[in-house]
């Protein structure tokens, strides 16, 4: 794959954050990407994938908080961009707590920087071995 437009991209507060950026790239015909973001949320929602039972163990940070830092990327899942995010956040403390980022993380502020990436987008294909659905047959 080679570099494509970088998208600098504000998510207003109150938004989702996870919605927010997916109903961005979606709407860009973003189809591959990597993106970091930075700034503020009112709540979090994460996700830990327990390896053992294979399952995601939801939680929730209902205070405000620093979003550290956020990673992910977009891919095509069941042929629509799909994008997963983890991040660290600190509250008050300053301690960091973070996750697989879910639906239900409210937006205070946050700057995001997309870098699209262009050639044959990566699709997520069921994987046996995780029980996720990582990159497949492109690579
Ligand atoms: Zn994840």
């Amino acid at each position: 794959m080679e570099p494509g437009a970088i998208h600098l991209v504000r998510i207003n507060t109150g938004e989702d954050l996870l919605d927010g950026i997916t109903e961005y790239v979606t709407g860009a015909g973003i189809q591959a990407a990597w993106l970091t973001y930075l700034g503020a949320v009112s709540r979090a929602s994460l996700r830990y994938y327990d390896q053992g039972q294979r399952i995601y163990r939801d939680f929730e940070l209902d205070q405000h908080l620093e979003v550290l830092s956020g990673v992910g990327n977009v891919s095509l899942l069941d042929g629509a961009p799909f994008v997963h995010t983890h991040a660290a956040f600190a509250g008050s403390d300053g301690k960091a707590i973070g996750g697989h980022l879910n639906s239900g993380t409210t937006v205070w502020a946050l700057e995001v920087r997309i870098q699209e990436l262009i050639g044959d987008p990566l699709i997520r294909d069921p994987d046996d071995c995780t029980s996720l659905s990582l990159w497949g047959g492109t690579l």
